[in-house]
């Protein structure tokens, strides 16, 4: 028999298409798992509808839960409410930082800059303050890029939605 816990230590094995570091349940991608018998359905929300990679997040999930012979699956989309930074779980938050990237600000900090007001945003190799963005796109679109003015090395920041 398998039970949910089972689904979600294999989907844990999913990479995230744009952060390989990360795995879809990290990212709060995976909304929710249930099983019923051999029956098993899980449900997604994609990252920004902006990615390329948005649909391969399903085809990956397909696949690992073919690859483990579940026999009876269905794989939902719910677009709504929208993913958000928010999901992300702190290790994932942390691994981030680690890889050199600048994790995203709680609270879909975003909306901040928008309305105007200006943030600071930490350098994940020095946490220096000292930083300033170079482009609003980084080496995807989800990110920004910036440089630190202490240690000079450029990162990316991913952004808030
Ligand atoms: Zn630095």
């Amino acid at each position: 028999m398998i039970s949910e816990q089972d689904i979600w230590n294999i989907l844990s094995e999913v990479p995230d298409p744009e952060i390989p570091v990360l795995n879809v349940v990290e990212m709060g991608i995976v909304r929710a798992v249930s099983v019923a018998g051999p029956r098993v359905e899980v449900t997604i929300t994609p990252t920004y509808s902006g990615c390329p990679a948005m649909k391969t997040i399903e085809e990956d999930i397909l696949e690992v839960l073919r690859e483990k012979h579940i026999g009876d699956y269905e794989v939902k989309t719910v677009l709504s409410p929208a993913w958000t930074t928010d999901w992300m779980t702190d290790a994932a938050r942390e691994k981030l930082r680690q890889t050199g990237i600048a994790p995203p600000e709680r609270e879909s900090a975003d909306k901040a800059l928008l309305l105007g007001r200006v943030r600071t945003i930490a350098c994940p190799r020095c946490s220096s303050v000292h930083t300033h963005m170079i482009s609003q796109f980084g080496s995807t679109a989800c990110k920004a890029l910036y440089k630190c003015d202490d240690c000079l090395e450029p990162f990316d920041y991913f952004k808030c939605i």
